[in-house]
């Protein structure tokens, strides 16, 4: 796609919305980065829900050390994987406080050496937490970025380093949060409102 188009495209979203942010419900980095590994394969909805209660408790990682696994399951145990999810967060917090002071890193490598950290956890803490203009491509991203045209990859890594290519600078710091919100509430996967799309003309698969 030429690169006028793509900053077409992104100017209609900075004018739906000029500073999106994330759905989830945080109240510093380590709570984001706790909700952000709750948000896999679950909804943001999902997660706040379970979490409101949690981080009024929980704000920091010794503190999620002293209430411990299973205290930690109660709390999220509406929430798809939360088995595996809790296990995670606990391995991650001791590993905060044993090599990071306790701090959240703001470096790609550290953070994706988390565990429970995957790219697209990592790019959306550098996003959202550090202000980094990093895309982290979740399952909406993914399905618009390829649908619209602004690429055509396989995969999501693929995919992040693509749109960091086409993407003009002066939209990095909110492309992702308006791929989501495109994604979750117009090009949604079953059931896309072309109809009421305002980047149809632009897209290249335009469903009727
Ligand atoms: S026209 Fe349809 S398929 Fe294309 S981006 Fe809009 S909603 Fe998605």
């Amino acid at each position: 796609m030429l690169k006028k188009t793509v900053s077409e495209i992104f100017k209609i979203f900075q004018n739906q919305q000029p500073q999106p942010q994330t759905e989830l419900v945080y109240t510093n980095n380590y709570t984001l980065l706790v909700a952000v590994i709750l948000s896999a394969q679950a909804t943001d909805i999902s997660v706040n829900k379970a979490t409101q209660s949690l981080f009024k408790i929980v704000d920091n990682p010794q503190k999620m050390l002293e209430i411990g696994e299973e205290q930690l399951k109660k709390y999220i145990s509406t929430i798809g994987l939360f088995n595996g999810k809790a296990s995670n967060i606990i391995k991650m917090s001791k590993i905060l406080i044993e090599k990071f002071d306790g701090q959240i890193p703001q470096n790609f490598e550290q953070l994706n050496s988390l565990p429970g950290v995957g790219r697209k956890t990592a790019n959306v803490v550098l996003n959202c937490a550090f202000g980094i203009p990093t895309i982290g491509v979740d399952t909406h991203v993914f399905r618009v970025a390829n649908r619209l045209g602004l690429v055509n990859e396989i995969n999501e890594e693929k995919t992040e380093k693509a749109l960091l290519k086409i993407i003009p600078q002066e939209f990095l710091q909110y492309a992702h949060h308006w791929l989501i919100l495109h994604g979750r509430y117009v090009c949604m996967a079953r059931k896309p409102n072309c109809q009421n799309c305002q980047i149809a003309k632009f897209c290249q698969k335009k469903f009727s």
